[in-house]
């Protein structure tokens, strides 16, 4: 039966997180249990874009160092890494507050800029990915995920964040090749079964809702959650914050293609009551969840939530058109000087919301048709 340890954690001043951290660990058996002295541990936070730890779009800093510290406890020599969605990797992680932790401690930046192609015979979906130097050099993997709201997968968790392990531009291309959101699914679930990391550790003492995963609200939880078991992590996250952990796909194919349990009788919650930390008000968006894998080419546009941009907000910085990976971009300038905000040409447009993660005004935000409402209200459980 997997294991999923839910902490309490009020804020992020360092004490409190650091016996957060402390207490998890103890109640899954110490970092002994996975790891013996002198192997070489990978820290895989979630490092999607240069901002500060306030706007809780990155693994905050202080859970980074707590399991960083006890790892190195542990006797592990540690790395840390992530290829970001946007900028480069040592620029994103000193933004994070990330990169400052690492050098006190002695941590080395892995390479995230290169990779090499490793076969995946097993993978329901993928059989090779280009994976990071940085992560073939380890023995091991720690994933440190945060808890967000995201367009296309529902949540940012614990199967997603290995995401961040095949080098930047390769990603875009997964989305491209891979259009349906089951199948990008079903991909994140190869990539983690092929990845095996030893240990996730969620930082959900404050997490993002609404617009994420990079332009949402911060909304504070309060818990950290920690297992071996990325599904039964994630699934337990969702039912925490009001989601069926049923109909988020990451969670669905973890289970169908045996990554872990989303089921309530295959997993055990130890550590404090859930009662006292589910949050009845989370803004998940519901309707996106339900609605992803809906409509045909034909049905999409009546149907699945489209990205719409904010005149007003947008400064024009082409950022969107930059990281569309549909060629000619789906969203594109429409007069020869950039003045005017760009525009979508929906036909084309996959819905890999590539544009609404990486906008840096959070301009771009995702409209659910007046048919995809109603569908998701009449005929979807809640
Ligand atoms: S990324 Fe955002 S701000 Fe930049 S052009 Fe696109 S919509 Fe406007
Ligand atoms: S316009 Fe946006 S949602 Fe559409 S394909 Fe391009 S990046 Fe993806």
């Amino acid at each position: 039966m997997a294991k999923v340890v839910l902490i309490k954690c009020d804020s992020y001043d360092y004490s409190s997180v650091k016996k957060a951290v402390g207490r998890g660990l103890e109640l899954l058996g110490g970092c002994r249990v996975w790891v013996a002295e002198g192997e070489k541990i990978l820290l895989k936070p979630n490092l999607l874009s240069a901002q500060p730890p306030e706007k809780c779009v990155t693994t905050h800093p202080a859970v980074f160092r707590a399991v960083a510290e006890a790892l190195l406890e542990a006797g592990a020599v540690v790395t840390y890494g992530d290829s970001p969605a946007l900028g480069n990797p040592e620029r994103v992680a000193r933004k994070a507050g990330i990169m400052a932790v690492a050098e006190e401690l002695g941590l080395e930046l892995a390479d995230f800029r290169q990779g090499r192609d490793v076969d995946f015979p097993h993978g329901s979906q993928n059989k090779k990915f280009t994976i990071a130097n940085g992560v073939l050099a380890s023995d091991g993997l720690v994933s440190l995920p945060k808890l967000k709201t995201h367009g296309l997968m529902t949540i940012t968790g614990a199967v997603k964040n290995q995401f961040g392990c095949i080098p930047g531009p390769l990603k875009g291309e997964f989305h491209l090749r891979l259009p349906q959101p089951e199948d990008f699914a079903r991909m994140l679930v190869d990539l983690t079964r092929l990845l095996s990391p030893r240990l996730f550790v969620m930082d959900a003492v404050i997490a993002m809702e609404g617009n994420g995963p990079q332009n949402g609200r911060p909304k504070k939880l309060g818990f950290i959650l920690m297992s071996t078991d990325a599904v039964a992590l994630d699934a337990t996250a969702c039912r925490l914050i009001g989601l069926n952990p049923g109909q988020v796909l990451t969670v669905k194919y973890g289970q169908e293609f045996g990554l872990g349990s989303y089921h309530e009788g295959d997993l055990e919650i130890i550590g404090d009551s859930r009662q006292d930390l589910v949050v009845r008000d989370f803004d998940a968006a519901k309707t996106r969840t339900a609605l992803a894998g809906r409509g045909s080419r034909y049905l999409r546009n009546a149907v699945v939530p489209r990205p719409t941009i904010a005149e007003k907000v947008c400064t024009r910085c082409g950022t969107c058109i930059q990281m569309c990976p549909v060629k000619p971009p789906a969203v594109d300038w429409t007069d020869p000087d950039k003045q005017a905000t760009p525009a979508y040409q929906y036909d084309r447009c996959i819905r890999c919301y590539c544009c609404q993660e990486v906008c840096p005004e959070g301009a771009i935000t995702l409209y659910t048709p007046f048919l995809g409402r109603l569908l998701h209200r009449t005929s979807l459980p809640s």
